[in-house]
């Protein structure tokens, strides 16, 4: 009897390690074909690799304190391993529609979901927008002995604010009036220190990961830099325009850390990547349960 059970063990144990290296010859394959096929789940990573982006910042959010269900969801759409219309039918190989399920525009893919889609800017992304920007708004007026809510998410930035001494005037998605036609007149945010005579506007933007470099040349050198020279003018301030921009799956570029600080010293990046990357996940949750 020992010895038949023996040779039992032992036919099992080959088993076993045939089954397992099946198994691991078909992942394999599995895998490279993912690869071949559409090599999504690279994306991410390579967008990471490029010399532009902030590694060590752009991965603190895994030390921040989400929750382990947030957290994994944010993880597989940084893989892109969602169960986008575009993975159904790409890497599942479904005969499915991979058309965005909310505009029917696109390709549905996680970074289309989050930063490219023609419906839900009206709403969804607006939504996250303003949160990163009344976070900065609430850290300007701290900063500067404003009255305000002692929690950020509870603040409601009111279009025109004072501190008590009135040298500052904090505003809030405030067209300026401008002697010549400017048409982007409209920062998030302007701080008027006019003690020191400068001037601050401030511009929040949540764009697809892929073009976060883009967004900061297209916010600073082109779209604000007419109004820059207008204020400048009008109201012999120094002025600048400082982007703040954040991938809408949490990439942050090289030099935000700074254009943070130069906000607000109390602001910090981790809280408004934080911020942003809920705002995502709330945004997947709600296009993929459709
Ligand atoms: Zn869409």
């Amino acid at each position: 009897m020992p010895e038949i059970e023996n040779r039992e063990d032992k036919s099992a144990a080959e088993n076993a390690k045939a089954l397992k290296h099946m198994f691991k010859s078909k992942m394999k394959s599995l895998k490279e074909e993912k690869w071949k096929n559409k090599a999504l789940h690279g994306q991410y990573p390579k967008i990471l690799e490029k010399p532009y982006v902030d590694t060590v910042t752009t991965n603190k959010w895994l030390s921040s304190n989400l929750k382990g269900e947030t957290e994994g969801l944010l993880v597989a759409a940084q893989d892109q391993v969602l169960n986008t219309r575009n993975y159904q039918k790409v890497i599942c190989g479904q005969q499915v529609e991979s058309k965005c399920r909310m505009c029917s525009q696109h390709e549905e893919t996680v970074d289309n979901i989050v930063s490219g889609c023609e419906i839900l800017p009206k709403t969804e992304y607006i939504s996250r927008h303003n949160n990163a920007a009344a976070y900065l708004h609430w850290s300007i007026c701290k900063g500067h002995d404003i009255e305000i809510t002692d929690k950020w998410y509870e603040h409601e930035p009111e279009t025109v604010m004072h501190n008590k001494d009135n040298n500052i005037t904090i505003m809030w998605d405030m067209p300026v009036n401008t002697d010549r036609t400017i048409t982007a007149n409209r920062p998030d945010i302007i701080v008027n220190d006019s003690v020191n005579s400068t001037c601050k506007l401030i511009e929040m933007t949540v764009p697809s990961d892929r073009n976060i470099a883009l967004k900061e040349t297209e916010k600073k050198k082109s779209k604000y830099k007419d109004l820059e020279l207008e204020i400048q003018r009008m109201w012999h301030m120094k002025t600048v325009v400082i982007p703040v921009v954040v991938g809408a799956l949490g990439t942050v570029k090289k030099g935000m850390v700074e254009n943070i600080k130069r906000v607000s010293e109390r602001a910090t990046m981790t809280e408004i990547q934080k911020i942003c990357m809920l705002g995502s996940a709330r945004i997947l949750r709600k296009v993929l349960s459709v």
